[in-house]
């Protein structure tokens, strides 16, 4: 078979307009002889209605209640499309996660894809359907309805790409990955072709353009992926292995920024690899993701820790330091929500030193303070003020060449 799966995002069936136009599309390939299978996310902002709803239930949603929620989005979606393709003279026929039994782990809007049965998308292309498949949901062993995290339909279209041997094109409202989100950074370089690396390095700090684990998943696979526009023929960009001469020519290839963390500093810890080992011990038992940490000495031999977490664990980290606080009252934390972490992602750095130290010069003539820092082989990140992160993303982008040359 000649399968291609094709991922539509919500802003490209925003309405039922653009719901009959990306039929449209999906027909162009199916007339050119593929085997068509398509993922759909909900329509536009549709989720966030959903989860809007839910809050204002409930502050803290039942993680199970909630998926049963928004898994009801892409159902919307499928059956629209495929009403839309039948119309339109084709097959079609929709899946939900459940339907095709979508095995996933248990983790609540976390869930990760375990296995596919195709069983039934095969059977329906062998009889000429085009297959439409609700992303970013499926099912736990119990059958109890998961999500894979926001952004996850792109993780959708890459499992299933995987698990039917078919090619892989994400299809969205911009017409392929810049050098920054071309939101944030005014022309923008758009970059015809990058590597799994450093997509994912992007991905996982704040280009929310793709799905971490989607770019993940398709490395582990080694499945090119091509995003482009959903309605222009642009040429898009190519996600792969390649070490193609484009890559090879910019130290920096892109950057990302988060709002999406906050930092903690715990002040006057006592015994400080003991309590270390302690108190990220049991943030890792509350499945806290920290990511920077750097510490500093007293002169009284106590020590200061500074961290970073995402925003939506703050209540937890919360409880972990009351927990200790009562065992130990002189421990207290300050904890700055107004960061912004920005990333420099680029191949080159592996052969390149002085990425950091030109960093650190840009911060320094312009007077904006870093916080914290971390770096990967292929990556710095930083954290600022927020009132600087348009600044940082823009004098970045000027001097590490992410703009368009006019
Ligand atoms: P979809 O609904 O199709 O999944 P998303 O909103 O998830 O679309 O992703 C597309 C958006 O990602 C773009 O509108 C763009 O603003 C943003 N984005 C962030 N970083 C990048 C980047 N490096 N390149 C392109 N787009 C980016
Ligand atoms: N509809 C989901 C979301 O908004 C999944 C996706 O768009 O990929 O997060
Ligand atoms: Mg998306």
């Amino acid at each position: 078979m000649n399968i291609v799966v094709q991922k539509y995002g919500g802003s490209s069936i925003g309405s039922t307009e653009k719901i009959k136009k990306v039929a449209d599309k999906i027909i162009r390939t199916k007339k050119a002889g593929k085997d068509v299978v398509v993922i759909v996310s909900a329509m536009g902002k549709n989720t966030d209605e959903l989860v809007n709803l839910a809050k204002s239930i409930s502050g803290k949603p039942d993680p199970r209640e909630m998926d049963v929620l928004l898994t009801t989005g892409e159902q919307v979606s499928i059956s629209l499309l495929s009403m839309a393709l039948i119309e339109k003279g084709y097959k079609a026929i929709s899946f939900t996660g459940s339907q095709l039994n979508i095995q996933t782990t248990s983790s609540h809007q976390k869930a990760r894809i375990m296995d596919i049965d195709v069983t039934k998308v095969t059977e329906a292309l062998k009889e000429g359907k085009i297959v439409v498949v609700a992303g970013f949901q499926g099912v736990t062993e119990d059958n109890d309805f998961t999500t894979l995290g926001r952004g996850g339909s792109d993780t959708s279209a890459v499992a299933l790409a995987a698990k039917l041997e078919g090619t892989c094109e994400i299809y969205t409202d911009v017409d392929g990955i810049y050098a920054m989100d071309p939101r944030r950074l005014k022309n923008a370089k758009k970059i015809p072709r990058i590597s799994y690396d450093e997509m994912m390095e992007m991905a996982s700090n704040g280009a929310g353009v793709m799905h971490y684990r989607a770019v993940e998943l398709a490395h582990k696979y080694d499945i090119p992926l091509y995003v482009a526009s959903t309605f222009s023929d642009e040429p898009g960009t190519i996600i792969d292995n390649g070490g193609g001469k484009t890559m090879e020519e910019a130290v920096v290839t892109g950057m990302a920024s988060s709002l999406e963390d906050i930092q903690i500093t715990v002040l006057n810890l006592p015994s400080p690899t003991k309590s270390l080992y302690r108190l990220f011990g049991q943030l890792g038992e509350k499945g806290i993701n920290v990511d920077m940490i750097s510490q500093m000495l007293t002169e009284d031999n106590l020590m200061h820790v500074s961290f970073t977490a995402p925003k939506d664990d703050l209540w937890l980290v919360e409880k972990v330091l009351r927990e200790w606080q009562q065992q130990d009252p002189t421990i207290q934390w300050e904890i700055n929500e107004d960061i912004a972490k920005i990333s420099a992602v680029g191949l080159g750095m592996r052969s390149h030193a002085g990425v950091a130290a030109k960093v650190f010069e840009l911060m320094s003539d312009n007077n904006i303070e870093v916080k914290m820092v971390t770096t990967s082989e292929i990556r710095i990140t930083w954290v600022v003020v927020r009132e600087k992160e348009q600044q940082v993303i823009d004098l970045i982008g000027h001097h590490f060449g992410l703009e368009m040359s006019l």
